[in-house]
């Protein structure tokens, strides 16, 4: 596979490695490109996280709690004492008629014996309601002298993401000698005001240094929400070096050779005579833009984007039978072996009929089995392939793999994507592939996030489904709904319960707290409507479960050994039980609604009408309550998106974990989606006129890391 450098980038001083700036040694060197962090112009773009305003001070009587102030007064009363630790209290005053409490728990004698009666200080940090008035734990403080009346700062200081190993005093340090490197803004700007679309923004010199060291002055609210136009000028380049970037690896793509997988159709014309229904007209509309690429030399890259129950699989299933046509393998690969799993049995009773051959490789199957499916997928005997990230490891070899389809692919990483693209054969072809979502995500998203890809939808559900009736109520009607899942299950339905848990993030959070949390929530429920609903077998299913144990109760439901299932969010993705038709979500005006669209999918797959509740915790908020209506009015996943957009709720829409972006540095998709039409228009005219200029700002922002032809 051919690597692709971008350019060297062509910005004056900007390449500079960080180790040539003073004071960097081997050492911090490393710490610094451990986090990405390899030459001043990195330097340049690692963006404050927060500012701290010491342009002024505040007068003790103004301090507001919760608002971060710079103070200076004289030590009035030190008490050393030890209350569970030991614990230091300097109180202050400035004349101002009031005290302020510096409070510290990790202290040198050293430092007590600073603070002595009469010392003046000049200290800052976020006051807090305390026992005496208010008082800040652990200020920032200087002594000062007699008359020492240090200068004010000139501008706010910036305060950096954390860069382990390497202090904030060093860091703002280097960050200040890279930004002295600036060169002048000419030399600078890729895009200036004389672009179409510029004009009126900032250029880019003035927005960095805007961002890193703001005027006193400055709009802090601005800058917090993201919406100061510095900001949104370096997010727009950002964004539009990525869409570049991925306009150019399409360009790339469509360069390369695959097998023309152009055949009469005969096996998929048989397919369609067999199958118990006829497909839809969005369907057919799918399969036919699919079979279009698939007849063409040049890989396909195309992401089928359809609702819940839309009928994706049939259409894989069709293409597969385009390959299987001209003697090719096909691989489908699912994140979970459940999905996986149903899957294969779809394929199985579709294509088997047909003569096809359709063979399971999952992390599951091992020894002989293992060997037996290896061989038959080496050897050409397995036509189709299904199975989970297993398919993709190494020792996996096919005899000619032409066409790879991949479910749910944001649940995979664009590297695991690569890694099974790249079993295709080696004489200078690569697979088409196909990529299947039940993420709608609105169109101007999806130029960016997935400008290498065309994109389908399949925007019309199978005739028959009766569509989930949604009601949101509130938390204190959860005796109610404990009385309907009886009922349902007395019917013989079966029910979701569907925990979240409210989160309040804490600053020291601990990675993996989350799910622990959320466990414990979902198996505080279980143990209650266990005992509410003696009658019921109840199950539970949480994020903290072996993959096995998930596995099994999962397929107890599925099989109907279990009447209510209690879950957390892992259900979202995966399994089709036709009889399930209630489902109870709790806290649900606090999660998003792309979210809340997914879980909700997993009712109404059979021909029971069935409901969906969206438990709230009351007062509800305008902007919830307007979202909330959004989901009882629509069962329309695109729509859902845009509105989820559009109301920017805290929703899981977007972001690289879905969309195989890079991550950002300083844009976000769901803030910054209004920029998105100025992308496109600028990356149009820069390809079309100046693609100089457009490999530079790809350079800048993306370059460096080696991307993949057709990545
Ligand atoms: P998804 O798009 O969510 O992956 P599936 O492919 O799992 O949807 O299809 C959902 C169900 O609808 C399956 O049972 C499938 O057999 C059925 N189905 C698919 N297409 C049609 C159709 N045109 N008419 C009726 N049923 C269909
Ligand atoms: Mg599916």
């Amino acid at each position: 596979m051919k690597a692709v450098r971008t350019p060297a980038p062509a910005l004056a001083g900007g390449a500079t490695p960080v180790a040539a700036l003073r004071g960097v040694g081997e050492s911090v060197a490393g710490k610094l490109a451990a986090r990405g962090l390899a030459t001043v112009q990195d330097l340049w773009l690692h963006l404050p996280l927060r500012y701290e305003d010491r342009t002024r001070l505040t007068p003790i009587r103004e301090l507001q709690p919760g608002v971060p102030a710079q103070v200076e007064g004289t030590v009035e009363a030190v008490e050393r004492g030890f209350r569970y630790r030991p614990v230091l209290r300097v109180a202050i005053g400035d004349g101002s008629r009031a005290t302020l409490v510096l409070r510290f728990f990790h202290f040198r004698a050293a430092q007590v014996a600073q603070f002595r009666p009469g010392t003046r200080l000049r200290c800052f940090g976020t006051p807090r309601p305390g026992q005496h008035g208010l008082e800040i734990v652990h200020p920032s403080y200087r002594v000062l002298g007699d008359d020492e009346a240090p200068a004010l700062g000139e501008s706010l200081d910036p305060v950096y993401p954390a860069v382990e190993g390497v202090g904030p005093a060093t860091l703002r340090r280097l960050v200040g000698q890279a930004l002295d490197l600036l060169p002048d803004a000419d030399a600078l700007e890729l895009l200036p005001a004389s672009t179409p679309g510029m004009a009126g923004l900032p250029g880019l010199r003035e927005s960095l240094l805007v961002l890193h060291r703001p005027p006193a002055d400055a709009d802090l609210a601005a800058l917090a929400a993201g919406q100061h136009p510095a900001q949104r000028r370096l997010a727009l380049e950002e964004l539009l070096a990525h869409h570049l970037s991925l306009r150019r690896q399409r360009l790339a793509q469509q360069q390369l050779h695959a097998r023309a997988l152009d055949g009469p159709g005969a096996l998929a014309a048989r397919l369609l005579r067999t199958l118990p229904f006829a497909l839809t007209g969005a369907q057919r509309r799918v399969f036919e833009q699919v079979r279009a690429d698939l007849a063409l030399p040049n890989p396909m890259q195309r992401l089928v984007q359809g609702d819940v129950g839309s009928g994706k699989t049939v259409v894989a299933a069709l293409a597969a039978t385009l390959a299987v046509e001209r003697g090719c393998q096909v691989a489908l690969a699912a994140p979970t072996e459940l999905l996986a799993e149903q899957h294969l049995a779809n394929l199985k009773a579709w294509l088997e009929p047909l003569g096809i051959r359709v063979a399971w490789l999952a992390g599951k199957v091992t020894g002989k089995a293992r060997a037996a499916a290896l061989a038959d997928v080496a050897s050409g005997a397995a036509q189709v392939v299904v199975g989970t990230h297993a398919l993709m490891q190494e020792g996996v070899a096919f005899h000619d793999l032409a066409l790879v389809v991949v479910d749910e692919q944001h649940r995979f990483g664009v590297q695991q994507r690569l890694a099974l693209r790249d079993k295709g054969p080696a004489h200078g072809h690569v697979p088409h592939q196909l990529v299947m979502t039940a993420t709608p995500i609105p169109r101007t998203l999806a130029m960016t996030a997935y400008a290498d890809l065309d994109v389908s939808a399949i925007d019309e559900l199978p005739p028959g489904r009766t569509p989930v009736q949604t009601v949101a109520v509130s938390a204190e009607r959860r005796p109610e709904l404990v009385e309907r899942i009886r009922a349902a299950c007395a019917e013989g339905r079966q029910a979701y319960w569907v925990c979240t848990l409210i989160e309040e993030p804490e600053e020291d959070a601990r990675p993996g707290q989350g799910a622990r949390l959320q466990a414990q929530a979902a198996e505080r429920t279980f143990e209650q409507l266990t005992t509410q609903l003696p009658g019921l077998r109840v199950g539970l299913v949480h994020g903290r479960l072996k993959g096995a144990e998930k596995q099994a109760v999962m397929r107890a439901f599925k099989d109907g050994a279990l009447d209510l299932l209690v879950a957390t969010t892992v259900i979202e993705v995966g399994v089709d039980v036709p009889n399930a038709s209630l489902m109870i979500v709790e806290n649900a005006e606090r999660l998003g609604l792309a979210q809340l669209h997914q879980l909700r999918g997993r009712v109404g797959r059979g021909a029971a009408a069935s409901s969906c509740v969206l438990l709230y915790q009351p007062p509800l908020s305008a902007l919830a309550r307007q979202r909330l209506d959004v989901l009882r009015q629509s069962n329309d996943g695109f729509l859902i998106a845009e509105k989820d957009l559009a109301l920017r709720g805290p929703g899981e829409l977007l972001g690289t974990r879905q969309t195989g972006l890079a991550a950002f540095r300083i844009a976000d998709l769901a803030r910054d989606a209004g920029l998105l039409p100025q992308v496109h228009a600028l990356a149009d005219h820069l390809l079309s006129g100046a693609p100089e200029i457009a490999d530079r700002v790809v350079a800048r922002w993306v370059g460096g890391a080696v991307r993949y032809a057709g990545a």
